[in-house]
């Protein structure tokens, strides 16, 4: 799958919480590599199945928190995909003498996986989003279920460490619902949200309203 480079480019941006006038000309050069050399560097792989193809519903989508999907799960996906352990290595190496390319090395990392995830879900499932464990007050705990029934490690190498970091660490895992939109408004524990605190979100995106932000720190004193 071809990955548009101005899309990379920009989403490699976010990672590093720059804008384009914010680049030396070290870091273009920086940037400049790893967007061209990223595919070649990296080993992508997924793999997914339709829940509705599974023998049972996994018993982790019965918890409390996973709520907000019911009713959407009928054409729900479980996901992983992975870019594998060479670019980990590479950035891990690039850390040791040259910290600055080895940062922009893993923005690029990221956002290549996470723009190759998303260009995925809109072929297979438009409208869907993945949702990860450990989102929206659900426990990272799923995880271990998503990476188990799909036999990710024996398709993609995908494992849990017991601290549940995935290796190799660029790797995605969830489930990939149609019309869901994240939000922070239902959440179960916006009240004691540390992401909102720090003005993000657990899905990666900036949070959504300054007020949202001040109202939880508003519940937690009350609380
Ligand atoms: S960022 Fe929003 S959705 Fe995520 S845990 Fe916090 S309140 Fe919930």
């Amino acid at each position: 799958m071809c990955v548009p480079v101005s899309l990379l480019r920009n989403n490699a941006l976010t990672y590093l919480g720059y804008s384009d006038s914010d680049l030396d000309e070290q870091t273009q050069e920086a940037l400049h590599s790893a967007l061209t050399h990223i595919a070649e560097w990296s080993a992508y792989k997924q793999i997914y199945t339709r829940l509705k193809d599974l023998p049972e519903a996994p018993a982790f989508l019965q918890q409390e928190s996973y709520v907000g999907l019911q009713g959407k799960l009928d054409t729900a996906l479980l996901f992983a995909a992975t870019l594998g352990l060479g670019i980990d290595r590479r950035i891990q190496s690039l850390s040791l003498n040259r910290l600055s390319e080895a940062v922009v090395l893993n923005a690029v990392a990221n956002a290549y996986l996470e723009t190759r995830v998303e260009l995925f879900i809109g072929e297979i499932l438009p409208g869907g989003v993945l949702f990860c464990p450990g989102y929206a007050g659900t426990s990272p705990e799923g995880n271990r279920s998503v990476l188990k029934l799909l036999n990710a490690q024996k398709h993609l190498g995908i494992y849990l460490k017991d601290s549940g970091l995935m290796i190799p660490e660029k790797s995605m895992a969830g489930i990939v619902v149609a019309g869901y939109s994240f939000s922070c408004r239902a959440c179960s524990i916006r009240s004691k949200c540390d992401h909102l605190r720090q003005g993000k979100t657990c899905y990666g995106k900036p949070a959504p309203h300054r007020e949202e932000s001040r109202n939880a720190k508003a519940d937690n004193i009350k609380a």
